[in-house]
C-alpha cells in the first residue's frame, strides 16, 4: 500500500503550501492545478511546463492515482460504461458513465460497501468496508473526464449514487465537490451534482444550512414506517415523518426542489395504496418523484415491477399533483445498479475485461 499522499486529496491552497515549503513560487501550484484539472495530465512526466527537478519532487512526494482499473464493462448499446476499480487498501469501488444525446452523466461512489444495509441493494448486502478520501472520489470523475476528453467531450452531470452513503462520509464528499467546482480547475458547477441519501436527518439539516447549489435526492421507497424499516433499516432511527420534516425545511430554506427515489418492487411498494399514501405525504412540497423498476440483486428475492404497474403508480401521483418520472434502467446487462458489479465479481471471482 502506498504511503505517499494522493495529489487529488489536496486543495489548491495545500498544493501552494507544499510548493512554498520547496521554495517554489505560488504560480507553480496553479500550473500543477491546471495540469491536473484542466489538462487532465496523468503523471508528473506530462508536466513539461515544470522543471525536471520539480517533476521529480512531485513524483517523490505524491502519487497521482489510487484507482487501478480491475474490470470495464460496456452495455450492449455501448452507451453505458461501468468500471470497477481497486483502491490501495484492496477494496473495490465502481463508477459508471451514462451517455445520452446531450449529456454525459457520471455515477460515482463515496464508500466501499455501505453500512446502511438496505435489503435490496447490492452495496448494502456487502456491508461497510471503507470510506473513500475526497481525492478518491475526485479521481473517479477525472478518470471519466479523461476518457470523454478523447472525443472532445466532458462530464455534464455527476450523480453521487454509486456505492456508499454520501452523508455517512460527508466531509470527503463535500470536499470532493468543492475541489471539482473550482473555476480555475475542473470548473464543474455545483448545480450539476446530485447527492442521493438514504435519509440521515442530521446531515440533511447540515446540508440545508450550508445552502449548497447541489441537488438533493432522498431514497424513500416506502410510504409507511413498517415497510420502510423492513427495507431500509435506518428508518428505525430516522422515520418517515421526521425525514419529510427535514426535507420540507430543506425546500423552504434553500428554495430548491427535492427529488424522491423509489425502486418499484412488485407487490411490495408498487401498489396503488402505497402511491396514494405517498401522494398525501408529499402534498404541497416542491418535489419530484423518480421511480425505477427494482434491479434484481443476488441477495434479495423481490422482483421488479411491471411496466403497467409502474405506469399506474405514476398516474396516481400525477393525478394528485405530484410530478413523477419513470426512469429506465440503464446498463442492466452490465449490472450497472448500485454495487452490483463489485458483488458479482466478488461472488464469482470472474474477471471480465473488455
Ligand atoms: N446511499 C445513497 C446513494 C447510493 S444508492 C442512497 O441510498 O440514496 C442510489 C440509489 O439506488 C438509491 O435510491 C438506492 O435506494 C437505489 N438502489 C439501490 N439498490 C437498488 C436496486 N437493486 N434497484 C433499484 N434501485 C436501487
Ligand atoms: Fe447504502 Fe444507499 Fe445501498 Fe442503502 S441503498 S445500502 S444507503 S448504498
Amino acid at each position: 500500500m502506498t504511503t505517499k499522499p494522493l495529489i487529488f486529496d489536496l486543495d489548491l491552497s495545500e498544493i501552494e503550501k507544499t510548493l512554498k515549503s520547496w521554495g517554489e513560487p505560488s504560480y507553480r501550484a496553479q500550473q500543477i492545478w491546471q495540469g491536473l484539472y484542466k489538462n487532465l495530465w496523468r503523471s508528473p512526466e506530462e508536466f513539461t511546463n515544470l522543471s525536471k527537478t520539480l517533476r521529480e519532487k512531485l513524483t517523490g512526494h505524491f502519487t497521482f492515482s489510487h484507482l487501478a482499473v480491475t474490470t470495464t464493462q460496456y452495455s450492449s448499446d455501448g452507451q453505458t460504461t461501468k468500471t470497477l476499480f481497486q483502491l490501495p487498501n484492496h477494496e473495490a469501488i465502481e463508477a459508471v458513465l451514462m451517455r445520452y444525446s446531450h449529456r454525459n452523466t457520471l455515477c460515482i461512489s463515496t464508500q466501499a460497501g455501505c453500512a446502511m444495509g438496505c435489503v435490496f441493494c447490492a452495496t448494502g448486502q456487502m456491508g461497510f468496508r471503507a470510506n473513500l478520501t475526497s481525492g478518491e472520489i475526485v479521481e473517479q470523475v477525472i478518470y471519466y473526464a479523461r476518457l470523454l476528453h478523447q472525443t472532445g467531450e466532458r462530464p455534464t452531470n455527476i450523480v453521487i449514487m454509486g456505492m456508499g452513503e454520501p452523508f455517512h462520509n460527508y466531509n470527503a464528499t463535500m470536499q470532493a465537490i468543492d475541489r471539482l467546482n473550482d473555476h480555475a480547475g475542473f470548473d464543474m458547477s455545483a448545480r450539476r451534482f446530485t447527492i442521493s441519501t438514504v435519509g440521515l436527518i442530521p446531515m440533511i439539516r447540515r446540508f440545508t444550512q450550508e445552502k449548497r447549489q447541489v441537488n438533493l435526492a432522498i431514497s424513500l421507497h416506502a410510504s409507511g414506517d413498517d415497510l420502510r424499516s423492513s427495507m431500509l433499516p435506518i428508518n428505525k432511527k430516522y422515520p418517515i415523518r421526521a425525514l419529510l420534516d427535514a426535507c420540507r425545511e430543506y425546500v423552504k430554506l434553500t428554495g430548491r426542489r427535492i427529488t424522491f427515489e423509489w425502486a418499484l418492487i412488485r407487490e411490495v411498494n408498487d401498489t396503488p395504496e402505497q402511491a396514494k399514501i405517498l401522494a398525501g405525504l408529499l402534498t404541497g412540497m416542491n418535489c419530484h418523484v423518480n421511480v425505477i423498476p427494482l434491479n434484481p440483486t443476488l441477495g434479495y428475492n423481490g422482483r421488479a415491477t411491471t411496466p403497467s404497474r409502474a405506469q399506474a403508480f405514476r398516474q396516481i401521483l400525477e393525478d394528485n399533483g405530484i410530478p413523477c418520472t419513470i426512469r429506465i434502467r440503464r446498463g442492466i446487462d452490465i449490472r450497472a445498479g448500485c454495487g452490483q458489479l463489485a458483488t458479482h465479481v466478488e461472488a464469482s471471482k470472474i474477471k471480465e475485461s473488455p
